[in-house]
């Protein structure tokens, strides 16, 4: 009887285990601030007045010229992480977005939740979409940003294998429902989020996105407005260790 009871409470502790394994391991997964490998760079230590405005996913032919006249208009700077599919199928948006001196950034060739996956899988998801942005005459660095922020071992394994930066974000308005449906409320969260180095995501890509792209003209002046200037995440991340 005894020993029966002690292996149930066996089963018992090791199902916690393996329950708070899981957890953890999820937990880990959805960071925007830890991995297991190598840095994830959710912002920059700095206390000037500079932040970075960051676009994620497409190019997709309509957006893109919308969203490049905006920046154009108001002479900022912004960084593009792009999926090696949709730059494939639109190279010519890609290759306008570098022309106007923006900064291009690798967010995987498929856009798919990059967890359980094999470490060939994702040299190939990398190492493809890298080419892609190189053929649009792009020369600058190339950060990556994983796809809905996830990822596991593989991933931030072979990007710190191979010496790559990993970026996601401090600053994400459109995360929140109610904030995201409305172009005002997603400028006042981002006025009132955005610190000295923060890095800032936005999708402007999708119809389904129009008011984050209505959002961008208030967010960059009121940001000008409190006196903040705009670099690329590349040129962000060369702030960090300097003494402001
Ligand atoms: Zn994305």
């Amino acid at each position: 009887m005894m020993l029966r009871n002690k292996k149930k409470l066996l089963l018992v502790v090791a199902s916690l285990v393996a329950l708070s394994c899981v957890l953890t391991l999820w937990q880990v997964s959805r960071s925007r601030t830890f991995q297991f490998f190598g840095e994830l760079i959710p912002r920059v230590n700095t206390s000037q007045k500079v932040v970075a405005l960051t676009f994620d996913d497409g190019p997709v032919p309509g957006p893109t010229s919308k969203i490049l006249a905006i920046l154009e208009l108001e002479h900022v700077r912004a960084t593009f992480f792009v999926t090696g599919a949709e730059l494939q199928a639109h190279m010519p948006e890609g290759k306008r977005i570098v022309e106007a001196g923006h900064e291009l950034g690798n967010h995987s060739f498929s856009h798919q939740r990059m967890l359980l996956v094999t470490p060939s899988f994702v040299r190939q998801e990398i190492e493809s979409t890298d080419s892609l942005i190189r053929e649009t005459g792009y020369q600058g660095p190339i950060t990556f940003r994983p796809p809905y922020g996830k990822k596991l071992f593989a991933l931030p394994y072979y990007l710190w294998k191979t010496g790559r930066k990993s970026v996601t974000w401090d600053v994400e308005p459109d995360s929140f429902p109610d904030i995201a449906s409305d172009a005002n409320k997603i400028s006042d969260f981002v006025l009132s989020k955005t610190q000295p180095g923060s890095i800032i995501i936005l999708h402007v890509m999708y119809q389904s996105r129009v008011e984050s792209m209505k959002a961008v003209k208030k967010i960059i002046e009121g940001l000008k407005a409190k006196g903040y200037s705009f670099k690329t995440v590349s040129e962000l991340i060369m702030l960090t260790g300097e003494n402001q």
